[in-house]
């Protein structure tokens, strides 16, 4: 189609597409899917050829939280069925971290539930990441504490961090419907606070939370403003006892066409297939690796996903090589690998 290869060609150089071309996007049909899907492609593959990256999740506190986020499983009053937990010990934080790194993760992703950290817990985790790093100084480390005050970005960058990632989820016009005790400006300080402090901003969306298309348009071009490193895209896991519990309004077909607008929308930045990928793609998983170049190992914070083995058999179907494994690495030694191990597809998070 004319006007998808175009809009290719713009991304294939850096150029932002206008907002009528992103929501055209999402408003393709079902019999179109696969011409958007191929011309993402074309952008995903100048950019990361068929690499795709490992990243995982250790939950280092659960639950617990004074915040209303709509769609957390973790927020204030929140009935859903989680664990909850306060702050992991360093050991097991340790040792959650390395079964991600012996399944193959180049990021490891340190969340804790809450509003944001005080000074004291942000000296805790910069510890735990001081000792991840002397044993594993490849492996990026990416620090998710909510929001931040003065210094502890920098705090946590001298302690050898990699990134932090804070999500922008939704759209500023659409916040209110999401959360009432913080905002959208809050969100975007602190990704900005991060950046400034020499991380790597980690900034994405939840789609499926009740937004309209200009929503999404309007968070995907908010995250382009931020010159976010990557993108995590979440579809939302509508959990039982939250407000958001019963919101069920994706396809497969859906959110392919939401990483396609957000790769179209930030081209040259890691686009990331995070939470709810198992539930509503489903078996178009694959498909959604043409798009994105990057996806977590394993299990979310508060939910199951997909076995660590079967993420590794799929990307290896699909034709793609994870980013790190030497090329003589069959990703089936991988799977094996996964498999050996105890337990090794379930970290420390339900
Ligand atoms: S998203 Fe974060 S801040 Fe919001 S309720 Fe969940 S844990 Fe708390």
């Amino acid at each position: 189609m004319t006007w998808l290869n175009d809009l290719a060609a713009k991304a294939l150089t850096g150029t932002v597409p206008d907002r009528d071309e992103a929501l055209a996007v999402l408003r393709t049909g079902d019999d179109e899917i696969l011409d958007v899907v191929a011309a993402a492609f074309r952008v995903r593959l100048k950019y990361f050829g068929r690499r795709v990256k490992l990243n995982y999740l250790v939950n280092i506190k659960s639950g617990l939280c004074p915040e209303d986020c709509f769609y957390c499983s973790q927020r204030a009053g929140s009935a859903a069925d989680v664990l909850k937990y306060t702050w992991l010990k360093p050991d097991e934080v340790l040792a959650a971290a390395e079964a991600g790194v012996q399944g193959g993760a180049r990021r490891v992703c340190m969340v804790a539930s809450g509003r944001g950290p005080t000074d004291r817990d942000v000296t805790r985790v910069a510890g735990m990441i001081s000792s991840f790093k002397q044993a594993h100084p490849d492996v990026e480390v990416c620090a998710c504490l909510g929001l931040l005050s003065d210094g502890q970005a920098e705090t946590l960058h001298e302690a050898g961090t990699t990134a932090y990632n804070h999500n922008l989820n939704t759209a500023e016009d659409h916040y209110g419907e999401i959360c009432t005790t913080h905002s959208f400006a809050d969100r975007s300080a602190t990704v900005t606070a991060a950046k400034q402090a020499g991380l790597s901003p980690c900034s994405g969306l939840i789609a499926g939370m009740g937004e309209t298309d200009e929503d999404l348009v309007d968070v995907a071009f908010a995250l382009r403003s931020l010159e976010p490193d990557s993108v995590p895209v979440n579809f939302l896991i509508p959990f039982d006892g939250t407000p958001l519990g019963g919101e069920w309004s994706l396809t497969p077909q859906r959110c392919l066409r939401i990483l396609a607008m957000v790769r179209f929308v930030c081209p040259s930045s890691e686009v990331r297939l995070a939470g709810g990928r198992e539930i509503h793609l489903r078996t178009l998983q694959p498909l959604a690796l043409h798009i994105v170049n990057s996806i977590f190992l394993g299990d979310y914070l508060t939910s199951e996903g997909q076995a660590g083995g079967k993420d590794l058999e799929m990307i290896a179907d699909a034709g793609f090589v994870v980013d790190g494994a030497s090329a003589e690495t069959d990703h089936r030694d991988l799977v094996r690998i996964r498999r050996r191990g105890a337990g090794t597809d379930t970290p420390a998070n339900a």
